[in-house]
């Protein structure tokens, strides 16, 4: 049984997160989304709210899982049982500090590795940060993130208007 775990902030969801849980969930038996408690970031979305955001984009895909881990990932790939974690690789500027987060993980526990998925070209441009600005200034993040996280954009930043 092939179990990987996919680990980030999510803050919120987009398309580009999707598209690697599309293609990561059909080469592994369980992929487990692992939603990072982070004390030292102030994310936009409360974690349940982005639970909440994970569950609903991926609801159709069935040997998905979406859970809270707090510290190390590589704990929380043990804890799980997986030996694989998924990461996406945008552009070169990903490249070295994800070379280095999955070597460091590596070193510390040989029997679990690291598998890289590229980005499909149209979200390589994408990252969470970029859909918050998009929506903080009002404009269409249709095309940026599903329908479910533009509705909570809506409610976060422009409820009363
Ligand atoms: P983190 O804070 O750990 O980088 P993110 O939620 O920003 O968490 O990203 C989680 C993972 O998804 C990372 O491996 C990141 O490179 C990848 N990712 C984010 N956006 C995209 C995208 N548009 N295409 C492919 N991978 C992406």
């Amino acid at each position: 049984m092939k179990k990987a775990i996919y680990p980030g902030s999510f803050d919120p969801v987009t398309y580009g997160h999707l598209d690697i849980i599309v293609r990561a969930s059909k080469v592994v038996d369980e992929l487990i989304i692992g939603v990072l408690v982070n004390k030292q970031k102030k994310p936009l979305f409360s974690m349940e709210e982005r639970l909440f955001m994970i569950r609903e984009t991926t609801r159709g895909i069935p040997n998905v899982r979406v859970q809270t881990f707090e510290g190390l990932t590589i704990d929380f790939a043990r804890e799980n049982d997986a030996r694989l974690i998924i990461r996406g690789l945008r552009a070169v500027t990903d490249f070295e500090s994800e070379m280095q987060i999955a070597q460091t993980n590596h070193s510390i526990d040989p029997e679990i590795d690291t598998i890289f998925f590229t980005t499909s070209l149209e979200y390589a441009f994408l990252s969470s940060t970029i859909a918050r600005e998009v929506a903080y200034y009002g404009s269409d993040v249709s095309k940026l993130v599903p329908p479910v996280v533009a509705e909570q954009f809506q409610k976060k930043f422009h409820q009363d208007s």
